[in-house]
């Protein structure tokens, strides 16, 4: 996919790609993901297309950053018992396959010997 299309997450926002929507307001949209990797495994995006990555987010607009925290936060507690693990993967390398800025919510039984999802 060229930089110039939409990413799949913001065709999730434009309501053009269907998903399982859990939480959005006018800066954040939040979904499951497609393909859990733990008993809850939640997206949670800025519907903004500027920011590739955590660290573009938090160079580019702090407070989104830490909305986005807090609404994880708060979706960890809807769905799981409020205990999870946040995880930005950054760069294709680590495992980034979608170049939108997402935060991955990873609740439930989790095995704590491991990081990875
Ligand atoms: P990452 O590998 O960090 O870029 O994360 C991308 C995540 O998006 C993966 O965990 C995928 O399973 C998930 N994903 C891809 N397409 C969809 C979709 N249409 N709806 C929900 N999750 C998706």
């Amino acid at each position: 996919m060229s930089s110039t299309e939409p990413s799949i997450f913001t065709r999730i926002v434009a309501r053009e790609i269907p998903a399982d929507i859990v939480f959005e307001n006018d800066r954040i949209i939040a979904f499951r993901d497609i393909a859990p990797k733990a008993p809850v495994h939640l997206l949670v995006v800025p519907k903004t297309p500027d920011y590739s990555n955590v660290g573009e987010l938090a160079a580019g607009n702090p407070q989104l950053l830490a909305e986005v925290v807090a609404v994880s936060g708060d979706l960890a507690r809807e769905h799981s018992n409020g205990e999870f693990r946040l995880v930005f993967n950054t760069g294709e390398s680590a495992g980034q396959t979608i170049f939108h800025v997402h935060a991955h919510v990873l609740g439930g039984a989790l095995d704590e010997g491991s990081l990875g999802q």
